[in-house]
């Protein structure tokens, strides 16, 4: 099995890859695997025929996941349209049974209200808070996955060390890097070797994702 990456925005047809989509959801198609989701940011540029696309393509056969689907502070201005939409999409990834990455920004405590409702694997994506914001989301046993911030923020480093393994997934998201850079960083800072890496994490995909 190659390297998981669990959420980038760059088209592939890896296997292991899982390529998010919040416009065109026409896009979608037979190789690779995908997630879609009404992007929080994004929520009001969404009219009827986009939204009733991207609910017509979390039913294909490639879109493995829901998501980046949450909630933004940033977008205050249409918070109540970002509530409805989130909870409209944990409510079909509940009907479909597949997991929901969330995209998450100045919302922890009521993005995880919602996410009562949710009977499926739930992914925090892009993870770059502290290990108390963590530790609140690990209790829930949902999982928390690492981008590019790892590379560089001596803070979040930190953090990272005290993720435990079975709850944890690397990505690229929107950054220039290669997946492998993630995983040697990771590795080196755990001070294990990359396999070590690797593996818990193939693990926790095959989990998420009900692979034999
Ligand atoms: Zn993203």
């Amino acid at each position: 099995m190659s390297l998981i990456d669990i959420h980038t925005h760059q088209k592939t047809d890896s296997p292991t890859a899982l390529c998010a989509i919040y416009s065109n959801f026409e896009q979608v198609d037979a190789v690779g695997i995908h997630s879609v989701g009404l992007h929080p940011m994004m929520v009001q540029n969404y009219d009827a025929i986009a939204i009733k696309s991207a609910f017509g393509a979390m039913r294909q056969d490639t879109v493995w996941a829901i998501g980046e689907v949450g909630l933004d502070k940033r977008n205050k201005e249409h918070w109540d349209l970002q509530v409805a939409l989130f909870q409209q999409q944990i409510t079909i990834a509940n009907t479909l049974q597949k997991p929901l990455i969330i995209h998450c920004v100045q919302a922890l405590d009521a993005c995880l209200l919602y996410l009562r409702a949710a009977q499926v694997p739930v992914i925090f994506h892009g993870f770059r808070k502290g290990l108390p914001v963590a530790q609140k989301i690990l209790q829930q046993s949902y999982y928390i996955s690492f981008g590019s911030a790892l590379l560089k923020d001596a803070a979040l480093q930190n953090c990272f060390k005290s993720i435990p393994l079975h709850q944890l997934f690397l990505e690229t998201d929107d950054a220039p890097i290669t997946i492998d850079a993630l995983y040697e960083t990771a590795a080196n800072l755990l001070q294990t070797e990359i396999e070590n890496v690797i593996l818990p994490i193939q693990e926790n995909f095959k989990r998420v994702f009900k692979l034999a």
